[in-house]
């Protein structure tokens, strides 16, 4: 008899290939809210600049740039994309760009978004778990019952030009990013091409009195050892031992959106009018 798997199994599986990736160190992952309400909580261990890092005791620098959606093909013949730092320079002095960029030069249009380690505590839902094998625990925030979904482990973050102008506004406030928690909030259902997401902080707390609750080291020595996120960005690597550059396309490839797998990207977001 064929085997038809359903959503429900589908969901299972992927997870489950992609919790297996991560504990054999395999590809990088990524924050990804995917449904409408979903919130992350996390710390940033990605200083907004060098100098920043530097003070701060940050192990990296959040990489800033222009991104090209790159294309690739999985083993069931999908579409799948994968976000890689555009090659040129830009020249300050002569105001041109200079370099050489394979993508640019096949007109791959990019735009302009950043990238960043966090070290995630726990995804947030509404609605409950659909591996009912793997149910996640009921609690309240500010009076709302959602599902607490533990994650404890560094993913990387990414977003456009309409949440750098929240990651601005708290750099201005507070000069450094590694300071306090931060909570990241969906707004728009499934697969909508209108979502927007929201930035809140907590009151400051010490990175250096964060610990990892598996391990009991901070999460700043843990955080040393992550690969470098332009090394991420330029393509370099896309898995966490930094060894293999493509299996990821082979891995996960499941019947799922790129959006669920490299993080969420939104068709259109980037092109708001300010
Ligand atoms: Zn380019």
């Amino acid at each position: 008899m064929a085997v038809v798997r359903t959503g429900s199994d589908r969901l299972r599986a992927y997870q489950e290939q992609k919790d297996a990736n991560f504990r054999k160190g395999k590809f990088i992952p990524y924050v990804s809210l995917i449904d409408d309400g979903d919130r992350a909580h996390f710390r940033i261990v990605s200083d907004h600049n060098e100098e920043a890092s530097e003070e701060s005791g940050a192990s990296s620098s959040l990489v800033f740039g222009d991104f090209h959606r790159k294309q690739g093909i999985s083993v069931r013949g999908k579409s799948l994309y994968h976000e890689v730092l555009c090659g040129l320079d830009w020249d300050e002095d002569n105001e041109i760009y200079t370099g050489e960029c394979d993508f640019c030069n096949d007109d791959i249009p990019k735009r302009t978004k950043f990238m960043m380690w966090v070290y995630v505590y726990n995804y947030y839902h509404r609605n409950q778990n659909t591996d009912l094998k793997n149910p996640w625990e009921p609690v309240l925030i500010n009076k709302e019952k959602v599902y607490k979904q533990k994650v404890q482990a560094f993913q990387v973050w990414q977003d456009g030009y309409y949440m750098q102008q929240f990651v601005d506004e708290k750099i201005d406030s507070y000069h450094t990013l590694v300071d306090r928690d931060y909570m990241v909030r969906r707004y728009g259902v499934k697969k909508s091409n209108k979502v927007t997401r929201s930035l809140t902080e907590s009151q400051p707390k010490s990175i250096n009195d964060i610990l990892d609750p598996e391990s009991g080291t901070p999460i700043l020595t843990l955080a040393m050892d992550l690969p470098s996120l332009y090394d991420i960005a330029s393509g370099e690597i896309e898995t966490m031992d930094g060894h293999e550059v493509q299996p990821v396309f082979e891995e996960v490839a499941l019947d799922f959106p790129a959006e669920e797998i490299f993080g969420e990207e939104v068709e259109g977001i980037d092109d708001l009018p300010f």
